[in-house]
């Protein structure tokens, strides 16, 4: 058994040969990350531009979550939900005033979180809406991307996720995102117990609906005694300029789902956040999950939040968001192998002058590599740019001079 890796292409090569082939990384292979940087295996220095999918809002390693994590590791990591614990009450405490919930569920990965969701709205819909047992409808958008178990791959469109994995789950109606009309219509079935719905929708390509879609579809589903669930998994805890996407359109979901970020990227942790109006349908046994709720996870998420609120990391994601922005839109401009800019603070994301099955969004990552920045394709053509909050404008800057530099070179070989 090899016991160090001596380079990256040995690293390589053990992961394509004893792992399954389920993803399909850059070619890089890091070993330490710290703020906003990650170095590979040869000590080569990369500005991160993908935060792990924006689970690293606070930045690598930060010191206060790694200490917390650090402090409860050495006391007491693990007791499962059989006993209390004396940490897990103090987070429940702790997270639900700070995003103004009477009760949080705690689970691990995204995608139980979003399972959590959909579990809660069913049980709703039969014990508070009233539907008739096995009816409940749930309402999701085109090009959604919730996770990859079997129930939410379901109502996937992405072939990917989606074939070869059935039977599926029923009970989904799927509509175009960012069409109130659609919305309003599918409301009309009393049968409809919730509408699931990112506020931007990440992994599709950073798709921003227009402004006042969020809130309308809230007042239309409020009308009709339809659940609104905001999976904020990905455009949570500061990433978009405001702590929670919903934010900018004072919108308060009736279902709040958060992971990724809640632990700065330390450790799954996950979250569901509703009223005792909708939470107490859940009763003991009918949900749960060992690791969930853990003492670990518990301070983790805590220190976490923390650093987002005493960092300012919001409101820094909202100031650097638009200069990036301005630049990318100049480079827009000037370079005809991007199309568009999109996003709202440190979620973004350039689309490139090709289809969507061509290499080029691709190759222009190889070279972003090359010139020291980690950026990922997402949907062909398609590259979003999400870097750690705890960014600097001169690092910001520093790294639009890298992309600016990185497209042209590309336009030119083009
Ligand atoms: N929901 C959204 C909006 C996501 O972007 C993701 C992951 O990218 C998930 C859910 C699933 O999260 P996880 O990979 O932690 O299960």
């Amino acid at each position: 058994m090899i016991s160090t890796i001596s380079s990256s292409q040995q690293a390589i090569e053990l992961e394509h040969r004893y792992g399954a082939h389920n993803y399909h990384p850059l070619p890089v292979v890091l070993k330490e990350g710290k703020g906003v940087f990650l170095w590979d295996v040869e000590q080569k220095r990369y500005y991160d531009f993908l935060s792990a999918y924006s689970a690293v809002n606070q930045g690598h390693c930060h010191p206060r979550i790694i200490s917390a994590l650090q402090q409860q590791a050495e006391t007491l990591t693990l007791t499962s939900r059989a006993f209390h614990n004396n940490v897990l009450g103090m987070y429940e405490q702790y997270i639900t005033e700070f995003f103004k919930y009477q009760k949080v569920l705690p689970i691990n990965t995204g995608v139980e979180a979003v399972e959590t969701a959909i579990k809660l709205c069913r049980k709703w819909g039969y014990e508070v809406k009233g539907i008739q047992q096995d009816q409940a409808r749930i309402i999701v958008c085109e090009q959604n991307f919730h996770g990859r178990t079997t129930t939410i791959i379901s109502f996937s469109g992405d072939p990917d996720a989606h074939d070869n994995f059935g039977p599926y789950t029923p009970g989904f109606t799927v509509i175009p995102y960012n069409d109130l009309e659609a919305l309003s219509e599918v409301l009309k079935d009393p049968k409809v117990a919730g509408f699931l719905v990112e506020p931007i929708q990440g992994e599709a390509g950073v798709n921003v609906p227009d402004e006042g879609y969020l809130s309308q579809a809230a007042v239309l589903c409020k009308q009709q005694n339809v659940l609104f669930m905001a999976d904020e998994v990905q455009t949570g805890i500061a990433r978009t300029g405001k702590m929670l996407a919903c934010d900018h359109e004072a919108v308060r979901p009736d279902i709040l789902i958060l992971g990724k970020a809640l632990s700065g990227g330390t450790y799954p942790v996950s979250a569901v956040l509703a009223d005792n109006h909708i939470m107490d349908v859940m009763r003991p046994g009918q949900h749960g999950s060992t690791f969930g709720g853990n003492p670990m996870a518990a301070k983790v998420a805590m220190a976490a939040l923390d650093v987002v609120r005493d960092e300012n990391l919001a409101e820094n994601a909202a100031y650097l968001g638009a200069i990036f922005r301005d630049r990318m839109g100049a480079l827009v401009e000037s370079c005809d192998l991007l199309t568009k800019v999109r996003g709202k603070g440190l979620l973004n994301a350039v689309v490139i002058n090709d289809t969507p099955e061509s290499d080029t969004a691709w190759n222009i990552c190889l070279k972003l590599k090359e010139n020291g920045l980690l950026a990922k394709p997402t949907h062909g053509n398609i590259i979003r740019f999400a870097p750690p909050l705890v960014m600097t404008e001169e690092q910001l800057l520093e790294c639009c001079d890298i992309i600016e530099q990185t497209i042209n070179e590309m336009a030119e070989y083009k």
